[in-house]
């Protein structure tokens, strides 16, 4: 049997019929792996004992201790916990690979954020971006992206909280492996399933505008993050080999497009590099492009990651030229806000955790 985080209710319910058992314990098996976070006693289940039997030898016990033998769910390879309670989960794939999953805990005592992976590796070379190091590697399954949401799930429930929300901004380019992204994201929002909600979920992208228009078309309503990082297409280029490919204006009217089709506000990820896109012209730029538009600019303290792939060393802007590009937009009837850095001691940027035990293996 596939891992059951590969599984919908229906393709559980013909596995279960050609194994013999009934279509029916489909949804009830799905829903309490699920709300266990994937770590399920089966046999304390109300479920014919060849069932519990059949799911206990063969199901997967989930990253958060090893599987049982024949188990293809991925393993825990190495956690880092920040002062802040920040995450960092490094899972093992069935084939020796290994993603990173973060969870963010709220000022909100009860919740967390989770930020998933959408592929191993990342083929958008970001030059300012520890992931792009190791190139692309392959597409994550639906069902294994659905197991980070499960060890996260885990994570929280060990400290008290729930997970509230999630992004899809870890390892990868999520509109270059869309299906699986969408079928995770269905069966995580699911009220029978993972019951997190579409309003709770965001799909971030470089700017792959056909993706952005296929994500609109989906229907799922989810939240849209673009990853601007510059107002310009020369600057962005430099930064985001994609921007050559696509040009910041070709961006922003799929973004307006996404919120018409969804009517959710999009918001603009702009990481604040030293005397790279920081300056008060970048940001006054910025704002004439947002002007008459209802996207909401997230701006980001970079997190360090040592030289880049062009040999660059960036820096993150200083927080007084942060709170100056974040006045500009203001004053400008942009809204804006910086957000918090998370978990700064623990490598908390994508793809760190991953380059470091690939070069040395860590403890969890
Ligand atoms: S920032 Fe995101 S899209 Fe860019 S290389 Fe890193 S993982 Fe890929």
């Amino acid at each position: 049997m596939a891992p059951l985080s590969e599984h919908t209710v229906e393709s559980l319910e013909s596995r279960l019929v050609a194994e013999g058992f009934r279509a029916s314990h489909a949804a009830r098996v799905l829903r309490a792996f699920y709300t266990a976070g994937g770590d399920v006693d089966w046999t304390a289940l109300r479920l014919p004992r060849a069932l519990a039997e059949r799911l206990a030898a063969s199901g997967p016990a989930g990253p958060a201790v090893a599987g049982p033998a024949g188990s293809t769910g991925p393993t825990l390879a190495a956690r880092q916990v920040a002062s802040d309670g920040t995450t960092k989960l490094l899972l093992r794939l069935a084939d020796g690979r290994a993603v990173e999953t973060v969870m963010m805990p709220d000022d909100r005592g009860d919740r967390v954020a989770g930020c998933v992976s959408s592929q191993v590796g990342c083929a958008m070379g970001c030059d300012f971006c520890a992931t792009t190091r190791t190139g692309f590697e392959r597409n994550l399954t639906a069902g294994e992206i659905v197991e980070q949401f499960l060890a996260l799930r885990r994570e929280a429930r060990a400290v008290g909280r729930r997970v509230q929300t999630l992004v899809f901004m870890g390892m990868g380019e999520p509109m270059l492996n869309l299906e699986p992204v969408l079928a995770a994201v269905r069966r995580i929002a699911a009220n029978e399933l993972g019951g997190l909600g579409w309003r709770q979920v965001t799909v971030s992208t470089v700017g792959i505008v056909p993706g952005i228009d296929a994500l609109a078309a989906s229907g799922l309503n989810v939240h849209l993050a673009v990853s601007l990082h510059a107002p310009d297409d020369a600057t962005r280029a430099r930064l985001l080999p994609m921007g050559r490919r696509f040009g910041v204006e070709e961006i922003l009217a799929a973004a307006d497009r996404y919120q018409a089709a969804t009517g959710r506000p999009v918001t603009v990820q702009y990481c604040l590099l030293q005397g790279v896109n920081d300056s008060p012209a970048q940001a006054r730029q910025l704002a004439r492009l947002l002007a008459g538009r209802r996207m909401h600019v997230n701006l980001l303290r970079y997190n360090p990651t040592g030289l880049s792939l062009r040999g660059v060393e960036y820096a993150p802007a200083s927080a007084a030229v942060t709170d100056g590009f974040l006045a500009e937009l203001r004053d400008r009837g942009v809204v804006a806000h910086v957000r918090r850095p998370r978990g700064r001691e623990i490598e908390a940027a994508c793809g760190q955790l991953r380059r470091r035990a690939e070069a040395a293996p860590l403890q969890s």
